[in-house]
C-alpha cells in the first residue's frame, strides 16, 4: 500500500527580489508563464545581457583582488570578429583581456540555454563590459568588502483585500547583493567617483558604514517609469535584509549603476534625449555644455561624444537609506507579494491562467522580446509596430 506524503504543516512562499517581484511588476502574465506551473514561481526571467555583465564584473573583480597591482587599468578587450558564431578567444591573449574573462561566462550561460540575441547584441555587451570594468574598476574595486552576498529574511504577508485568506501568514524574501562596500569617506582618496557621489547625496555621513551596490544592465530610467521607483525599493529592501544579518556596519546608502550609460548605444541616446526633452530625468546637461551640444548634434549610427564625467553622472544613482525609507520600501514589496499571492489563490479557484494573470506591460521593447506575444491579448503597441520592430531586428544594442 502506498502512503501519501505528509504535506508540510506550513507553506512559506519564497520570493526573489529581482526574479519575482521586479519580473511581476514588468508584466503579470509574462511572469506567470515564464515561471511554469510551480507556485509560487521562483525562477528568474532569463536575461542574457544582465547576467553576462554581472558575470564579467564579478570575474574582473576576482582577478583584480587575487593579483594585487598586477593588472593596472585599463584592461584590454580584443574585438569580436565580424563574422561567425561565438567562438573561444584566440590563444595568446592576456588573462585580464575581457574576451578571456567573458568567454567562460558566455559558456556557462549557454549551458543554461541563454545566448545573446544576435552578434550585434554580443558585441554591444562586450563593449559595455569593457566600459564597466575600466571606468568603475579603479574606483569601486578598492572599496569592495564582499561580492555576491546572499541575503534572506521573512516578513508578514498582508491580505491583498480585506478578508482574503492566503495560504500563509509570512513569506520569505531573498536576494543577492552584487557588491557591499565598507566606506569611510575620510579615508578614500580625492577623486574617487563612488566617494564623491555618496558624499554629494549624503553630506552628513560620518564614520564607517556600508553601501550596497547593484549593477543594472540597462539605461537610467526616466523618473516616471516604474523601474525608477522599483530600483529604489530594491536597494532599500536589500538594506533591510542586510541589517537583519547584523554582520557589518550600518547601511547608509545604496548605489544603482546603470551600466548602459557608461557606453550608450543608439537606443540609449534616443531614450536619453527624449527623457531630457520631456524633463523626465534628474541628470541632464546644461545648455552650452559640450555634452548638451554632443547630444543635440548626435546622428543615428555615430558614436556619441559624451564626456566621461557626464556618463558617470548618468550611470551612478545614490539612494540614501534611512529607517523610514526602508519601512516604506518593504511595505511596498509586501503589497506586491500580497497581490501575487492573491492571484495564486484566484488561479486555484478559477482554474485559468489567462483569466487571472493580465498582460500588464506597456513597454514595446519588452513585448518584442516576450515569448508569449503571439497569443498575448494585449501586447504593448500595435501588432503592426511589433511586426515592424521584429523585422528590423529588435533593439539595436542588446
Ligand atoms: S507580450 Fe507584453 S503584455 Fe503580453 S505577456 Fe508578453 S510582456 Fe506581457
Amino acid at each position: 500500500m502506498e502512503l501519501p506524503i505528509k504535506p508540510p504543516d506550513r507553506v512559506v512562499p519564497e520570493y526573489s527580489l529581482t526574479g519575482d517581484l521586479l519580473s511581476y511588476r514588468r508584466c503579470a502574465m509574462q511572469y506567470r508563464y515564464y515561471n511554469g506551473s510551480a507556485l509560487p514561481p521562483s525562477r528568474p526571467v532569463q536575461m542574457w545581457y544582465g547576467e553576462f555583465i554581472h558575470g564579467v564584473l564579478e570575474g574582473a573583480f576576482g582577478m583584480w583582488r587575487a593579483n594585487p597591482g598586477r593588472y593596472p587599468f585599463p584592461w584590454p578587450s580584443t574585438p569580436i570578429p565580424d563574422t561567425g558564431a561565438p567562438a573561444p578567444p584566440p590563444d595568446g591573449l592576456a588573462p585580464n583581456d575581457l574576451r578571456v574573462i567573458g568567454w567562460p561566462i558566455e559558456q556557462a550561460l549557454a549551458y543554461e540555454g541563454k545566448r545573446a540575441r544576435s552578434r550585434r547584441a554580443r558585441v554591444s555587451a562586450y563593449r559595455r563590459a569593457e566600459a564597466a570594468v575600466n571606468m568603475l574598476g579603479p574606483h569601486l574595486f578598492p572599496l569592495i568588502a564582499d561580492a555576491e552576498q546572499k541575503v534572506i529574511g521573512t516578513r508578514p504577508l498582508p491580505s491583498p483585500t480585506p478578508g482574503t485568506m492566503l495560504r500563509s501568514e509570512r513569506y520569505a524574501l531573498h536576494g543577492v547583493i552584487d557588491v557591499l562596500t565598507n566606506v569611510e569617506l575620510a579615508s578614500v582618496g580625492e577623486g574617487n567617483i563612488i566617494r564623491d557621489a555618496v558624499r554629494a547625496a549624503c553630506p552628513d555621513l560620518q564614520g564607517m558604514f556600508e553601501v550596497i551596490v547593484d549593477y543594472k544592465g540597462s539605461h537610467r530610467p526616466p523618473l516616471a517609469e516604474d523601474y525608477w521607483q522599483l530600483g529604489e525599493w530594491q536597494v532599500q529592501t536589500y538594506a533591510w535584509l542586510r541589517q537583519r544579518q547584523q554582520l557589518g556596519y550600518p547601511v547608509a546608502a545604496g548605489i544603482l549603476i546603470y551600466v548602459n550609460e557608461l557606453a550608450p548605444g543608439s537606443d540609449d541616446i534616443r531614450r536619453m534625449r527624449s527623457a531630457i526633452q520631456n524633463r523626465q530625468t534628474d541628470v541632464a546637461p546644461t545648455r552650452g555644455d559640450p555634452d548638451y551640444y554632443a547630444l543635440n548634434t548626435w546622428t543615428a549610427g555615430a558614436a556619441p561624444r559624451l564626456s566621461a564625467a557626464f556618463r558617470y553622472r548618468r550611470a551612478i544613482r545614490v539612494i540614501p537609506v534611512t529607517q523610514q525609507s526602508i519601512d516604506n520600501a518593504t511595505q511596498q514589496f509586501d503589497q506586491i507579494v500580497a497581490e501575487i499571492e492573491g492571484r495564486v489563490r484566484d488561479e486555484e479557484i478559477r482554474g485559468s491562467i489567462r483569466n487571472t494573470w493580465p498582460p500588464t506591460c506597456d513597454s514595446l521593447e519588452t513585448c518584442i522580446a516576450c515569448d508569449f506575444r503571439h497569443f498575448c491579448p494585449r501586447p504593448a503597441g500595435t501588432r503592426q509596430q511589433l511586426a515592424t520592430a521584429e523585422a528590423a531586428g529588435d533593439d539595436d544594442d542588446v
